[in-house]
């Protein structure tokens, strides 16, 4: 695949990038392994000081990186700035609270001294995708460093301006050589550095099958790894819930990223009682939204990442119109240049259809009616994903019975799933598994080591 920068407004090829060589990788590795022996030895106070510059230098430039964001991915130029901010937030997260995360921890055991501390491992990989190009990095990234491990990240083809622009960051916030490292390589080496025995864990972003591939090679190889793949979110709509902000929210949960985000909401599956008004206001605010350039701030929604990704979902789309699938709005692309795809709403998207069990990364929601609140959980857990999902309900008490029961790693009430620098991130089933984020997100790639100290 080819490192490039492709405008996907006008779909213009931008400036592209030579991949390294296998000797590059292999001398990168090895910086990473020797730096890995001193990094390892710095003191959470020395950690902090590089991050906390990260993050003063994020904060600087805000605005040309979010712009770089846009013109890589496409996104609209607000949501990319708010990307570089929340960055910042995950960096000042770790930095200051690492040290607490990582304390040795007393073990009570018939009164002897026990107690478990947290070790590096060494060197990681990290495989990225296109869609957060800054914050996939940082929440891999910062948690890791601060924990004394040093990593290497194999971005997304499309996105490499942003890849340099973070470890240049890295290297003006005067962390050591070899402790973050970008690798400009295309996913066929993805298995020999993972195979190399420097190497000690790997944490993927990405799609199914990209993470089927990577945890096959670092089961091969006993590597440890976190998987962090794709999902098709249920948003479920209760009898007693506040239609007003439900909708908007269902609006906001859909179209984050054009789309193109894990945690959008993707299936809105609403109980009958309110299923017409419902459907009434979401279709009004999905068909109000205004494509355009993702640079200009009154676009409401943005193009896809690239020509491909519009291709794909017009393809989905089409395959459920095929198999019996009605359009409520949209469920074409508009006459004009870039990767754009109209707002689409599809109902009677059935079990036998692909594209019910299939993420669809754009701005298309399928909508389903249901009886009650057992048939919309048992539908919402109808999927071979499970990585967030929300329940509306004026009863907050509902909200947490049947949060309990859709089977995700992630629920939230009244809003939909959002992510946080406190709050723990990750999936069960085909959404991958491992938690990033919060004081969980720091132990994925640490040694839990027991240090029992007996008597004489
Ligand atoms: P992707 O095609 O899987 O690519 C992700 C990364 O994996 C890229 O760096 C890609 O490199 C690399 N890759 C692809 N195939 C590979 C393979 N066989 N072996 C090793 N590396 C491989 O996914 P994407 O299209 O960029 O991202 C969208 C997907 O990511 C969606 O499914 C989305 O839901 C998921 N995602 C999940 C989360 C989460 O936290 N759960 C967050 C964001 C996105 P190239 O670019 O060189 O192909």
């Amino acid at each position: 695949m080819t490192i490039a920068t492709i405008n996907p407004v006008t779909n213009e090829t931008i400036k592209t990038f030579e991949p390294m060589t296998k000797d590059d990788v292999m001398d990168a590795i090895g910086g990473a392994h020797t730096a890995f022996q001193k990094w390892r030895e710095s003191t959470f106070d020395e950690r902090k000081t590089f991050l906390q510059k990260f993050a003063n230098l994020l904060r600087a430039d805000a605005d040309e990186y979010a712009r770089m964001i846009t013109l890589e991915m496409g996104k609209r130029i607000c949501e990319s700035q708010y990307e570089i901010e929340y960055c910042a937030n995950i960096a000042e997260f770790y930095a200051n609270g690492a040290e607490a995360f990582l304390a040795d921890q007393q073990m009570n055991v018939n009164g002897a001294n026990a107690y478990l501390c947290y070790q590096p491992l060494g060197v990681l990989l990290g495989v990225m995708p296109w869609n957060f190009p800054f914050y996939q990095v940082v929440r891999f990234a910062t948690p890791n460093i601060m924990a004394g491990n040093t990593v290497m990240v194999k971005h997304a083809s499309n996105v490499p301006q942003c890849a340099v622009a973070i470890e240049e960051l890295f290297n003006d916030c005067g962390l050591p050589s070899g402790v973050y490292t970008n690798l400009f390589v295309s996913s066929e080496f993805v298995e020999a550095i993972i195979s190399d025995s420097r190497v000690q864990g790997v944490s993927l972003t990405g799609s199914e099958p990209a993470g089927a591939s990577v945890a096959t090679v670092a089961g091969k190889n006993l590597k440890r790894s976190v998987l962090e793949l794709g999902g098709n979110d249920p948003f479920i709509v209760l009898e007693d819930a506040d239609l007003d902000h439900t909708i908007e929210q269902a609006v906001k949960g859909r179209i984050v990223n054009a789309g193109q985000s894990c945690v959008a909401s993707k299936r809105f599956i609403v109980v009958k009682a309110v299923a017409d008004k419902f459907m009434d206001g979401f279709k009004k605010q999905m068909e109000s939204l205004k494509l355009g350039d993702p640079m200009d701030t009154d676009t409401t929604l943005s193009p896809l990442s690239s020509e491909d990704a519009a291709v794909t979902v017009q393809k989905q789309v089409q395959s459920a119109i095929d198999a019996g699938a009605t359009v409520v709005l949209g469920g074409d692309r508009p006459d004009c240049d870039g990767a754009y795809f109209n707002p689409t709403i599809l109902t009677n998207v059935t079990k036998d259809m692909p594209t019910f069990d299939q993420e669809i990364f754009g701005p298309v929601a399928t909508v389903y009616v249901v009886e009650d609140e057992a048939e919309a959980i048992k539908l919402a857990n109808d999927s071979s994903y499970g990585l967030g999902g929300s329940v509306f309900t004026a009863d907050v008490e509902r909200g947490r019975r049947v949060s309990e029961q859709v089977e995700t790693g992630m629920m939230f009430i009244n809003q939909p799933t959002q992510s946080q620098a406190e709050l723990p991130f990750g999936g069960i089933k085909n959404s991958g598994y491992g938690r990033e984020l919060s004081h969980l997100g720091i132990l994925e790639f640490i040694n839990e080591k027991l240090i029992h100290c007996g008597s004489k």
